[in-house]
């Protein structure tokens, strides 16, 4: 059987539905800046520029008033944001120097660390690798973290509409003007129903992409602008539950091998969040070589292990959900972040560091840098792309792009597998990256061919072990069954080609039902694992998709 190549398979992005040239409507709302999507990233920027304002004001500057909108798709802040998540409170504590660490709504500090090599019945400690430290850093619930960022927004005059996904950006030449939202209340063929809101179209003089991981504006726009970066954007998906247990997990513990094959790049995690609470996860680079790889399941047996078993037996599953990280790091910037009326933070940019897991902290201090480069081009009445080319300057001489070049090569060395990838990124430790030398160089994850496989079937237990539906009920995903469909899947997929969706969509949105693809939408939890390697996913009603609360 010939490997499956899955950009054969994947219909265009819908850049003409993305970007559109059509003028606001005369009932637009205007605002002055405007942030798509309420994680770190957009909340990080609102705070910083309304606090700018004020602070202007107060020192007799003589910066007007200025309308701050943040637009999110969920149906309430937090509830579509998944991390691990230790976080590094550096951009924090510079967003709020009247603060102390023990004032922000993290969980508890990191108090021990511990890696494992798993193999399937075994475990090996191994020393912790430079990159991968957490003393000093905190463990918390990106939920929990984003909430409060929004309560300090609107304390501030911050204007926050949840349940506003934005469906288009509104374009006049090469100049973004603002945008255009979902409508909601339409049925399954696109007809509106008794409940039909029409989309609203917002107006804004900068508007900041910050709609995290694989974000489909930002896709479309730098298609759209022609902007290029030296590798393309890679991706992996990670899958993630919360448990109640019954003994404190007293350390931060890694593990990487089993229950990931050696083709695949990965690892797990398993993270105190207080007394009673883990937050365990499975990462897998997209870019695996076999159709057969199921991260729900690779997690299910993640659990039994006899080094994670014992921990959660006797407990509780309280929350799963998945996303998707943004993996190619310094090589898969953008070679720029910033065009006329528009600048891009956090995730959609692809602000990660892969070896240590880190990118809430750099998507919250690239939020800042586009609020400080936002101020300074409403404080001039110019909001041309050269003007807000300072974005760009401000975060290519950050720590950001610092610390990115320094783990440039470090997950790309992985794409021959586990074990030639862990030696070469033993050395680009040991070197500070200045080994091999150059750029790896970086395909697509949907021009990776697949070869066919056949896992052996997994039966959850449903104690410890849990299938995908009941998976996706535990993320809270209530979406009415009734909405169109907003994955655009291509035509005539061969059955082994849904195969490979089936295995891959975490949340069971794929099922193959005889020789044929079928498509349950509503599952969907925003995780985008399928917009990268095979259906594209597209905006859907507010407030649809996973309702987390402790992811
Ligand atoms: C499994 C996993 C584990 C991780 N672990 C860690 C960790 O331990 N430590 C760490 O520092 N980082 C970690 N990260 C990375 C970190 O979570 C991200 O880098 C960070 O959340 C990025 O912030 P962001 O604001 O750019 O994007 P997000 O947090 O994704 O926020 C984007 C927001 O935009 C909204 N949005 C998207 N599209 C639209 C639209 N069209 N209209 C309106 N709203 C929209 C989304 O709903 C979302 O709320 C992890 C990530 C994952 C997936
Ligand atoms: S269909 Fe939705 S949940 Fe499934 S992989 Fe795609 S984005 Fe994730």
């Amino acid at each position: 059987m010939a490997p499956i190549l899955p950009r054969q398979f994947q219909p265009e992005l819908p850049v003409d539905q993305l970007i559109l040239t059509n003028p606001p409507g005369a009932e637009a709302l205007e605002m002055d800046v405007l942030f798509v999507g309420a994680g770190p990233a957009g909340l990080a920027g609102a705070i910083e520029l309304a606090k700018l304002v004020k602070r202007d004001q107060a020192s007799g500057g003589g910066m007007p008033d200025i309308d701050i909108g943040v637009l999110e798709k969920a149906g309430s802040l937090g509830e579509h944001s998944l991390s691990g998540a230790v976080i590094n409170p550096r951009a924090l504590r510079e967003l709020f120097p009247e603060l102390k660490d023990a004032d922000f709504p993290f969980r508890q500090p990191v108090s021990g660390e511990a890696v494992y090599l798993l193999a399937e019945r075994g475990s090996l400690r191994l020393p912790t690798p430079p990159t991968m430290h957490n003393h000093g850093f905190y463990t918390a619930s990106l939920c929990e973290v984003v909430r409060w960022m929004g309560e300090q927004a609107e304390a501030l005059g911050v204007n926050i509409f949840p349940g506003f996904p934005v469906a288009s950006l509104l374009v006049e030449g090469r100049a973004v003007k603002g945008v255009r939202t979902m409508p909601s209340g339409l049925d399954r063929d696109g007809n509106p129903t008794s409940a039909y809101q029409e989309p609203t179209d917002l107006t804004a003089r900068v508007t900041v992409l910050t709609e995290g991981t694989r974000g489909t504006l930002g896709q479309a726009w730098r298609a759209w602008q022609g902007v290029k970066s030296a590798n393309p954007q890679i991706f992996a998906l990670g899958v993630k539950e919360v448990w109640r247990v019954k003994r404190p997990l007293d350390r931060v513990i890694h593990t990487l091998g089993w229950p990931l094959p050696r083709s695949a790049f990965g690892g797990t995690w398993l993270y105190p969040l207080g007394p009673d609470l883990v937050s365990l996860g499975l990462v897998v680079g997209l870019d695996y070589p076999e159709t057969g790889l199921d991260p729900h399941v690779l997690l299910q047996r993640l659990k039994l292990h006899p080094l994670v078993r014992p921990l959660l037996e006797g407990g509780e599953l309280l929350e799963w959900g998945a996303k998707t990280i943004p993996e190619g790091g310094y090589y898969a910037l953008p070679e720029r972040k910033s065009g006329e009326g528009l600048l891009m933070a956090g995730d959609t940019v692809g602000f990660v560091d892969v070896p240590s897991l880190k990118g809430v902290h750099y998507a919250m201090q690239s939020g800042i840098y586009a609020a400080r480069a936002a101020f300074e081009a409403l404080k001039t009445g110019d909001v041309s792309a050269a003007r807000l080319a300072a974005y760009d300057r401000m975060v290519d001489t950050s720590y950001i792009v610092s610390d990115l070049h320094r783990t440039r090569n470090m997950r790309l060395a992985f794409k021959h597998g586990f074990v030639a990838g862990g030696v070469k990124a033993g050395l680009m430790s040991l070197t500070g990256g200045r080994f091999p030398g150059g750029q790896i160089v970086m395909h697509e994850d949907a021009e990776r061919p697949r070869v066919e496989t056949h896992p052996a079937p997994f039966t959850p237990d449903s104690t410890l072990t849990f299938s995908k539906v009941d998976a996706v009920f535990k993320s809270g995903n209530a979406t009415r069954d009734t909405i169109p469909v907003h994955l655009l899947a291509g035509r005539d997929i061969p059955p082994e080609v849904a195969e490979f969706y089936v295995h891959l969509c975490p949340a069971g949105v794929y099922e193959r039902v005889g020789d044929q693809l079928r498509i349950n939408a509503p599952n969907c939890v925003d995780c985008k694992a399928t917009d990268v390697l095979g259906p594209r996913w597209t905006p859907r009603e507010g407030g649809s998709g996973p309702k987390y609360r402790l992811m």
